[in-house]
């Protein structure tokens, strides 16, 4: 790649999460880049929109970070929007099931002691099952290196079963977490990915395992300002222009194909698309792009008459709706609007289900663990279905998930489902774009 100079632009396919990480940060370095989206919206996977009947802003799934995302941090840092995220104090997760409430409360202690102790304080888990997350504690704490090499085999089911985890401390705690972190079934799901999520969310400092949720509506978090960064630096962002086919000449990337027709050259390329997309214009130098699958999640909202929630969000147990997360507590826009949204991950059986019906059984769901909803009266409601949230996040797909650097020169792959060793989140989608970014910015010196 002759990048030597500084007129090298370089095109970025995708204006989610990680098309944006990547341009912003190669703009960064001075690096002329042309940000191409197929919609005439950007956001991706992770956007917002107004709802018409209450005016209140409604995300395409509610979405929960952590303080381990440093990459997104760092991102949001660079682009300005660093204070439109709530940390929330210390580590806490409220678990509702038709008993009662209880709470996962992580003490200020090193880790993985936090995380230890909040456990044992958890009701509704026996002392021995409590015991047996030591087990899981100590597994993790001995293959802190090589863990990809002993457990790249096993489902996530397999290995907790591996470490003394019994049904019921699977169903209270781990599958609601498991679902939620990998939106995949605990029996498919890469035990891989969970042993990340517990390394980096609960084996790094205090402030890595902090929730962290947005603010304001997902598009405002990121988007305008992305946008702003890169055309003060002399690039651009164009809408509704979607990337038809790439041209390579020779083994290496020289240009794209729009949709319009139009072909434009550069000399490097970013597509972070996710692997049907890619399939699609580029299906030639990938294998098997259209055999991934993906996982889908549906979130449900709904608006009462009067609050019924205080925590900012809860896990639900034994209940098809797995969260609920409380508007009013955390978003600047939603302080009187009583809009919880619930969240059913990896939501197979209930992708084809009607919208009302799946109000309904949200309801229900709800009414039996937050008796505060058994008065209120449901004022509207809007669902949303993401049928392809993430990619199914399996033992095998995690097995095959590309690297950054193609057998095409020139092109470099991002978006959350390339092998960043991360589950499908905005922190893979940001980790992956600035890894591509690096890359390119390390061949031209800048
Ligand atoms: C409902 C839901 C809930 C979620 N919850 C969480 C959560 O709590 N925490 C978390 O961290 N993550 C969560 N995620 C995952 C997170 O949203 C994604 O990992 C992230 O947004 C992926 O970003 P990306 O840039 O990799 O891909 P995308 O956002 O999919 O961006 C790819 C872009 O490429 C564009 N494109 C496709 N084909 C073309 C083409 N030919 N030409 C030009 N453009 C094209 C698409 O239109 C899209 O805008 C959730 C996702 C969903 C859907």
């Amino acid at each position: 790649m002759d990048m030597s100079n500084t007129t090298s632009h370089v095109i970025v396919i995708g204006g989610g999460f990680a098309g944006l990480a990547a341009a912003t940060a190669l703009a960064e370095r001075g690096i002329r880049v042309t940000v191409l989206e197929r919609r005439p919206r950007l956001g991706g996977r992770a956007y917002s929109f107004t709802d018409d009947a209450t005016g209140d802003t409604v995300d395409n799934g509610q979405h929960l970070m952590m303080g381990c995302y440093h990459e997104t941090m760092r991102f949001l840092e660079r682009i300005g929007s660093e204070k439109l995220v709530n940390w929330f104090p210390a580590p806490r997760v409220d678990f509702l099931d038709r008993d009662g409430a209880a709470a996962l409360i992580c003490p200020p202690l090193p880790a993985p002691l936090h995380m230890l102790v909040g456990m044992i304080r958890l009701r509704g888990i026996s002392l021995v099952e409590k015991l047996s997350l030591l087990r899981v504690g100590l597994a993790l704490q001995t293959s802190k290196k090589n863990f990809r090499a002993k457990y790249g085999d096993m489902s996530v089911a397999e290995w907790l079963t591996k470490y003394g985890q019994s049904a019921r401390i699977r169903e209270r705690f781990w599958d609601p977490f498991v679902i939620a972190t990998i939106n995949e079934d605990p029996a498919k799901a890469a035990a891989v990915l969970l042993i990340q999520v517990l390394n980096q969310g609960f084996g790094g400092t205090f402030e890595d395992s902090k929730m962290v949720i947005s603010k304001v509506g997902l598009s405002e978090l990121y988007t305008g300002q992305a946008v702003t960064f890169v055309e003060a630096r002399g690039g651009e962002v164009r809408l509704q222009t979607g990337v038809k086919r790439l041209v390579v000449e020779n083994g290496t990337f020289v240009g794209a194909e729009l949709s319009s027709g139009e072909t434009l050259m550069a000399d490097a390329c970013v597509s972070t698309v996710p692997p049907a997309d890619l399939a699609r214009f580029a299906g030639e130098y990938f294998l098997n792009l259209d055999t991934f699958g993906a996982a889908p999640i549906i979130s449900v909202n709904l608006w009462f008459d009067r609050p019924v929630m205080d925590a900012a969000f809860a896990g639900l147990i034994g209940t098809r709706v797995q969260w609920a997360f409380n508007k009013s507590a955390f978003a600047e826009d939603a302080a009187d609007s009583n809009h919880l949204a619930l969240i059913i991950s990896a939501a197979y059986e209930f992708a084809r289900v009607p919208n009302e019906e799946l109000v309904a059984l949200a309801l229900d769901d709800l009414r039996a663990v937050m008796p505060r909803a058994r008065e209120a009266t449901l004022l509207h409601s809007r669902v949303v279905k993401e049928f392809t949230a993430t990619f199914s996040a399996t033992v095998a797909n995690e097995r095959r998930r590309p690297n950054y650097k193609t057998a095409v020169a020139n092109l470099f792959l991002g978006g959350d489902w390339v092998n960043t060793g991360l589950p499908a989140t905005i922190e893979s989608a940001v980790v992956s774009g600035h890894r591509c970014a690096e890359l390119i910015r390390t061949e031209k010196g800048a």
